[in-house]
């Protein structure tokens, strides 16, 4: 059986809102010394609002299109969306391509509609104006999130922010005084946005404009440079590096893949609880030797 230390350590664990599967978990746990952040749904809340709109040709049928492309997704900025337009719909959608980490292609009456970012739109030849550009621009350098809305020309640009989970920046200080040596904020979001949150962290670096596949690139260069990697992440654009990763840490809020896949759950995503499941493996640990 496992020793006494890893089941006391699991016990311990359940009451502070943290689910570590296995004895081995601990252990493994016990020896990250990198750690790596999504962005959207687990730095953040995950509950994202919309708090500026930029819209160039954007009727009530058209908006109506927007809603019933992003009703059938599970990103949390399509929620935020829907719940800003606040209009019903039935418009009937043909097909629906999710492009991981870049957003949604969709045929409607024989016509494609994009909802994402630069990169999707870019890949469909969808110019914008500098006027365009310079809004874009404007909205992430403030950190918020942007999602661009065109058939062959943009009609919307919305700007969406959400909050920083309570506790992030302490946990960070702390797990970084327990010993992690990296603290990495890994994010399919913009450059720019990204930067933004990050300048308000006590993290090491970040990287931006990532796809799932090159989220758990990143996970393996860094396994192969000898580092142990822990990602934390909800399961949206993430779960590759989830998967990958040493151990994958979920947040309880996040999706059921994510919750069942991953090694140790933060049950109310609460950041409070990853940097006491660290403690407590470190301490596990030494009670063994
Ligand atoms: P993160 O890594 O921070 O969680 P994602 O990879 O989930 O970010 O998303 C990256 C970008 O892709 C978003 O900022 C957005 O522009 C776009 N995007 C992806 N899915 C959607 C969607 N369903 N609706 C709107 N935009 C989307
Ligand atoms: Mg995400």
């Amino acid at each position: 059986g496992a020793p006494v230390s890893m089941v006391a350590a699991i016990g311990n664990g359940a009451k502070h809102g943290i689910l570590i599967k296995g004895a081995e978990t601990i252990n493994t746990l016990a020896q990250v010394d990198t750690m790596l952040f999504n962005k959207t749904g687990t730095l953040t809340q995950g509950q994202p609002s919309v708090v500026n709109v930029k819209s160039y040709d954007f009727n009530l049928a058209t908006q109506e299109k927007l809603v019933a492309i992003e009703k059938e997704s599970n990103h949390p900025l399509a929620k935020a969306i829907v719940n800003y337009l606040k209009i019903a719909s039935q418009v009937v959608i043909e097909t629906t391509e999710v492009r991981m980490g870049q957003g949604i292609v969709s045929r409607i009456a024989g016509e494609t509609w994009l909802v994402g970012n630069q990169q999707l739109l870019a890949a469909h030849e969808v110019q914008l104006t500098e006027a365009m550009q310079a809004d874009l621009l404007t909205f992430q350098k403030a950190g918020m999130s942007t999602v661009l809305f065109a058939d062959d020309h943009v009609r919307a640009i919305f700007a969406i922010t959400d909050k920083l989970r309570p506790n992030v920046t302490a946990s960070l200080d702390s797990l970084k005084r327990q010993g992690i040596k990296q603290l990495v904020m890994l994010t399919g979001d913009s450059q720019k946005t990204g930067q933004m949150l990050a300048s308000q962290l006590p993290l090491d670096r970040f990287e931006a404009d990532l796809l799932p596949t090159a989220k758990a690139e990143i996970v393996k260069r860094l396994q192969k440079s000898g580092r142990k990697v822990a990602f934390i992440g909800d399961g949206i654009n993430d779960s590759p590096a989830l998967t990958l990763a040493d151990i994958g840490i979920a947040m309880g809020s996040g999706t059921d893949v994510a919750i069942e896949t991953s090694d140790v759950v933060l049950i109310n995503a609460d950041f409070a609880s990853l940097k006491h499941a660290y403690g407590l493996a470190k301490k596990a640990q030494k009670n063994v030797v």
